[in-house]
């Protein structure tokens, strides 16, 4: 990112910072979130996204709807699932109607899908080493279930994923998993590219997008995308819990069931026949009642993405994260600090992570010293997740600027080495 007039013999200070906010076209969102205590400085929106007042009120009127109506609400309930994946599809995933659905947690959708997958076809799995636990762990079991063998793909922690190697590793796989955005190193994969390489081996391949929907622009339908699925919680800001989606490509709908055989995707459903036969079409992968308060957020925040476009919250998060890079290079890195995240913003999502021997403490001195929220990741890594929508520049500028001076002032060291459950 060119900072133009903003740098000012080569020293970015908080004025430019400043600068960049008065010229942000994204800059109103953030005043439609709830933002607590002004003095805190929030940068773990990729665990967790804040809370906007949409979000708030939609909830706040389902559980009016669900007062006032009670069982009739299921009119309008009953495909909630199919609609809200499709106001994802459209402003998040690029992803045409009837491919999506917005159900179960990421997890959950993880196993049907790749259970489908596996169900469908012969040979092993594919998952980087150093990929989310609970997409490994998933795909432990079902490689023990199904009797596949479990290839970990190695492979640098930061260098994005290069096509090459994951094409070789997907000869005569069953299918490849990989995040579309790595949790750790916010490193951002080449869907287009990767997705016809392991096509072409004779895979399926499917993209875990919860790092990646609602902060880059991801196109499914554009890349020939098999398979996806992820959260709504980080990006999407649909709150504690709220209900993931998943993606099947319509060409491949036919083919592939999903190993839960809910009531929910019975071709006629309130029949309750003797035999499940699962609907044509996206609507087979559910499994049962949709959790209908959840999706109110989830819809909310995607009609806020779908009003911001996500071209430019993608644009600004390369504009956020360069600004995390070029602080780091300018004051961190003399404090023992090291870029866990690649450098070209084109290879990275709206996250980013930076190393230091002593992350730990470092991380629990900023919480509680700093009034900076952060997360930590095994073994070294701080990560600054910056949605874009609520994230001003100046917010960059002063985490950094925080942190910097905590290690210099070596706080840091007062704190227990230990680690907690939950950062
Ligand atoms: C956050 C995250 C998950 C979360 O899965 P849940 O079922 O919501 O707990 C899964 N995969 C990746 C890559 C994630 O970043």
């Amino acid at each position: 990112m060119g900072y133009g007039d903003a740098v000012d013999g080569g020293t970015l200070t908080r004025a430019h910072a400043a600068e960049l906010d008065r010229a942000d076209p994204l800059g109103g969102f953030r005043d439609r979130f709830e933002h607590g205590d002004g003095d805190r400085i929030y940068v773990d929106g990729n665990s967790l996204g804040r809370l906007s007042h949409d979000a708030r009120a939609a909830l706040q009127a389902t559980v009016d709807e669900w007062g006032s109506r009670l069982v009739t609400g299921w009119h309008d309930w009953v495909d909630l699932a199919e609609r809200t994946g499709d106001a994802l599809g459209a402003a998040a995933l690029g992803a045409g109607a009837g491919q999506a659905l917005a159900c179960d947690s990421t997890t959950v959708n993880l196993y049907k899908l790749a259970g489908a997958a596996l169900a469908a076809r012969d040979g092993a799995i594919v998952v980087p080493a150093d990929d989310f636990p609970t997409d490994r762990y998933v795909l432990e079991g079902l490689a023990a279930a199904h009797g596949r063998e479990l290839r970990l793909l190695e492979g640098d922690p930061v260098a994005p994923l290069g096509r090459d190697a994951v094409a070789a590793a997907a000869e005569g796989a069953a299918l490849v998993v990989l995040s579309h955005v790595n949790y750790r190193s916010g490193t951002l994969a080449d869907m287009a590219a990767i997705t016809p390489a392991v096509q072409a081996a004779g895979a399926l391949v499917l993209w875990d997008l919860c790092h990646s929907a609602g902060a880059v622009d991801v196109n499914l339908d554009a890349a020939g995308a098999d398979l996806a699925v992820g959260c709504t919680y980080k990006y999407l800001n649909a709150g504690p819990g709220a209900p993931a989606f998943l993606y099947v490509a319509e060409r491949h709908q036919a083919a592939l069931r999903s190993p839960i055989q809910g009531w929910f995707s019975q071709a006629d459903q309130f029949a309750m026949g003797p035999r499940y036969e699962p609907v044509a079409g996206v609507g087979r992968f559910l499994a049962g009642t949709p959790p209908v308060l959840g999706l109110a957020a989830v819809i909310a925040g995607a009609e806020m993405l779908a009003e911001a476009r996500i071209g430019a919250v993608r644009a600004k998060a390369a504009a956020l994260t360069t600004l995390v890079v070029d602080l780091h290079d300018q004051r961190l890195e003399a404090l023992g600090f090291s870029l866990g995240t690649p450098r070209a913003a084109a290879d990275r999502g709206a996250h980013v992570s930076l190393r230091h021997p002593d992350a730990w403490r470092i991380c629990r001195a900023l919480i509680e010293h700093a009034n900076v929220i952060p997360d930590f990741r095994r073994p070294d890594s701080i990560r600054f997740g910056l949605p874009p929508l609520y994230t001003r520049y100046v917010d960059v500028w002063d985490a950094v600027d925080r942190l910097a001076s905590l290690v210099e002032d070596g706080v840091h060291e007062r704190m227990p080495a230990e680690a907690a459950r939950v950062t």
